[in-house]
């Protein structure tokens, strides 16, 4: 029996079996997306992603919606209160307490602050802290990356125009639905999203470079090389403690 097996945590779940909570770091274009779904599909575990969130109502054409789409167009920011709020509504639910994958959360120093709190709180690492993934990519690449991005209004999978189209120009390979381009991917937005980044997002990468297990990886290969790294990083520390 290896010598960890037997450990378990409070709601008695094998800690041998926990992934994570696995945190995506990465200016937007780095791939976070791509990434969250096969990290999501391969250990099935949740994938949570704040933005596809604030989508979904946003299509559901709600007041809340109109609220969030509002920021998303300026390519700033939604409140800190608010989005704690929708990510601890979530990740409470019992499909995460094996471990989830965020994507686009926390993205400020005040989010990350409530997260740790919460999850220890709620007892949600299984003593083994948050595992960060930290995908790199240099600026030069990201204006291509976002311009070219497209994606599927009805699965949420995103394709490239170049890098990574679909098999059948437009359509979604997984669903058949007509792919589309996001509306705070246009260049005026790009500018501002990269920006916020910059001032609120890009000092998360220096505090968890220092605060348990992080991971750095070379956003800028293939995919799938990505997606391999990711692996390795998540199978060498399931189960073991920061
Ligand atoms: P994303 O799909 O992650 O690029 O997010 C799209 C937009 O949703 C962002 O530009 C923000 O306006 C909003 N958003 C997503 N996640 C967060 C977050 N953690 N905090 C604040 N706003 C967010």
């Amino acid at each position: 029996m290896s010598r960890i097996s037997h450990l378990e945590g409070p709601q008695g779940h094998h800690e041998i079996d926990r992934v994570g909570p696995v945190i995506l770091l990465g200016v937007p274009g780095a791939g976070k997306g791509t990434q969250a779904k096969r990290i999501s599909a391969h250990y099935q575990i949740p994938h949570i992603s704040t933005g596809d969130m604030f989508r979904a109502f946003v299509r559901a054409e709600t007041t809340r919606g109109r609220q969030f789409w509002e920021y998303m167009q300026r390519g700033e920011l939604v409140p800190d209160k608010i989005v704690c709020e929708i990510v601890a509504e979530r990740v409470l639910q019992r499909d995460c307490q094996r471990g989830f994958i965020l994507d686009g959360f926390p993205r400020t120093v005040t989010q990350t602050e409530w997260l740790i709190k919460f999850l220890a709180k709620h007892h949600l690492t299984g003593g083994g802290g948050v595992v960060v993934l930290y995908l790199a990519v240099g600026y030069n690449s990201l204006f291509e990356r976002l311009s070219g991005r497209l994606s599927c209004p009805s699965c949420g999978r995103s394709y490239h125009r170049t890098t990574q189209p679909p098999k059948h120009d437009n359509v979604c390979d997984f669903d058949g639905a007509t792919l589309i381009q996001r509306g705070d991917d246009s260049p005026e937005v790009i500018r501002e999203r990269l920006t916020t980044y910059e001032q609120q997002t890009l000092p998360l990468v220096e505090y968890f470079r220092t605060h348990g297990r992080f991971y750095q990886i070379d956003g800028t290969e293939p995919a799938d090389v990505v997606t391999e790294r990711i692996y390795n990083a998540l199978d060498a520390c399931r189960g073991t403690a920061a």
